[in-house]
């Protein structure tokens, strides 16, 4: 089976909250797309629950792309610690960090359930699991311990 680089890093050694390139992968044509880990909660000491997750997820996806350019995806991870970034080019992990910051800001204080994207049945394939209480309360836990720029050390928080 192919190598894949997300399972390569050492999921012991890192300090959650971070923002970490993976990869930077060049198309056939020259473009450029990079791949973040975006990891809100320490691995295999916890993780966010379904419907919180899923709610911050809506919220990111419309979020992100308003503070970061070149936004292809954000998607959670199976594991539920955070979350895949694709973007194209190469946005430095600073502003893609205080993008993330901006989307968790908002859930934690000014987003209502009207604010949040896409929750309903022609828009979601699970309009029923979403929880925007559980989506503040991890936002808020997540901006208290503060987002590292770099995954092995606390850097910039
Ligand atoms: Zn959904």
């Amino acid at each position: 089976m192919a190598d894949v680089a997300s399972f390569a890093l050492d999921h012991t050694a890192v300090h959650a909250p971070y923002i970490r390139r993976i990869a930077v992968e060049t198309g056939p044509r020259g473009d450029a797309i990079s791949n973040f880990d975006v990891r809100f909660v320490q691995p295999n000491a916890g993780e966010i629950p379904t419907a919180g997750l899923h709610t911050i997820e809506h919220v990111l996806a419309s979020v992100l792309r308003d503070h970061l350019d070149g936004v292809i995806d954000i998607s959670p991870f199976g594991c539920r610690t955070g979350f895949h970034l694709i973007t194209w080019g190469e946005p430095a992990v600073t502003d893609v960090a205080r993008a993330v910051r901006t989307g968790l800001t908002a859930i934690a204080d000014e987003i209502t359930w009207d604010d949040v994207p896409g929750v309903d049945a022609v828009s979601c394939g699970n309009y029923r699991d979403h929880s925007l209480h559980s989506a503040r309360e991890w936002s808020k836990h997540i901006l208290a311990q503060g987002i590292s720029l770099d995954a092995f050390a606390r850097v910039g928080v």
